[in-house]
């Protein structure tokens, strides 16, 4: 053997084969996400899931998917969280939230919402709710309003006992030319320990513009037409190249992620990676963050089988029930009823994107003896 070859190493080549939760007992929760139609009293420049009008989800539709949660999933560790719109904006939202608590036996609920009711509406609300996350909207012509309806909720959180703990996340939404004022209120919330992390966002788009120069909707202009409805030409596209904000913001904004700690700093999953190296083939298993798996563009697994409609299930605002945040697959209505799955579907998708559906049990068919198999 010459002395170059006795050098030479094929350079490892690792393939992704499997990923799963990280704890077992993780395997057997259920995590629903309920859509809960598009009304808002907000206008944000970037949002393309608000309008003035759409009606709210009549009642009866909570009271079914309480008795089916609670009578198919009896035996899962179930969340739920509701998202809309602002769902907090329905005429009889602590009814449904006691109803989803109670009746549906829900172990977390949770909402997502822009903070716009009063701090006693809140109050009154995490009697039911086990967490808020606030969405801290700069756009929100009323934003110092919302702070302070943060910050007292969280001094009536922290005087509750253990037995009583409750949790509030704040997101702060990163509108370009404004980060003398996003540090401003992350430091404010910081120094009182309400935990925050920052959002960035991609501008809406006019579909129509693609064909000459990509338009986008600038911040603090409004997407909706007079009439109160989203403008049908608006819309996100993940194809096109945004230059929203500028390089010192992108830097400031990577700093300041890794200062202050994201999101993204604990692990959520098991990764296994087939790794193979001058003809000699091994397993790897590696702790994960799902953020850091998007960020090498890891999360693509179509082909491949995937726990969603067991671990993840979507609700929509008309009734229909989907397998994964996705909507991998339509697996039932409120009216005629779901269960949860029993087998995995193949996924059909090209990009996995949603934080919920990144923590389902999947495997490549060449993984599937590597993974816990989530009892169905
Ligand atoms: S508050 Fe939320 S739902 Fe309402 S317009 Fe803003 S981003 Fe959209
Ligand atoms: S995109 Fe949907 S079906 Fe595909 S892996 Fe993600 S959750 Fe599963």
């Amino acid at each position: 053997m010459s002395d170059r070859e006795s050098h030479h190493h094929d350079l490892p080549s690792r393939r992704l084969i499997a990923v799963q939760p990280l704890m077992p007992q993780d395997d057997q929760r259920t995590r629903f996400l309920w859509y809960t139609g598009k009304r808002c009293n907000l206008d944000c420049s970037y949002c393309d899931h608000h309008d003035r009008v759409s009606s709210y989800v009549p009642f009866e539709q909570f009271e079914k998917a309480a008795q089916i949660i609670r009578r198919e999933f009896r035996d899962r560790t179930v969340e739920l969280v509701l998202t809309g719109g602002e769902p907090a904006l329905h005429p009889r939202f602590n009814e449904i939230i006691r109803l989803l608590k109670e009746e549906g036996q829900i172990n977390y609920l949770g909402c997502m919402t822009n903070g716009m009711r009063p701090l006693d509406f809140f109050i009154d609300a995490m009697k039911w709710l086990d967490l808020l996350i606030v969405s801290y909207q700069i756009e929100n012509p009323q934003r110092e309003k919302v702070l302070q309806v943060i910050e007292g909720l969280h001094a009536h959180l922290t005087s509750l006992s253990e037995a009583n703990r409750r949790w509030l996340h704040v997101q702060i939404m990163v509108v370009p030319g404004e980060l003398e004022h996003v540090k401003q209120v992350a430091d404010r919330l910081r120094a009182q320990q309400i935990p925050c992390t920052l959002r960035r966002i991609r501008p809406l788009l006019h579909k129509s513009s693609l064909k000459s120069a990509p338009r986008f909707v600038p911040a603090y202009t409004s997407p909706l037409l007079a009439d109160g409805h989203l403008d049908p030409d608006l819309g996100h596209n993940e194809d096109i190249e945004v230059p929203y904000y500028s390089e010192l913001e992108l830097k400031t904004l990577k700093e300041w992620e890794t200062e202050w700690g994201s999101v993204g700093n604990f692990y959520q999953v098991e990764s296994i990676y087939e790794v193979t190296q001058n003809g000699k083939t091994e397993l790897i298993r590696e702790k994960q963050n799902i953020n850091d798996a998007i960020m090498r563009r890891e999360n693509t697994y179509k082909g491949w089988y995937c726990w969603a409609g067991n671990q993840s299930i979507y609700i929509f605002d008309d009734g229909r029930v989907f397998a994964g945040t996705c909507q991998a697959k339509q697996i039932g209505t409120l009216d005629s009823g779901f269960t949860l799955e029993k087998a995995p579907l193949i996924c059909p998708i090209q990009w996995c994107r949603c934080g919920t559906d990144l923590k389902i049990t999947r495997f490549h068919p060449d993984g599937e003896s590597m993974v816990r198999r989530p009892r169905p």
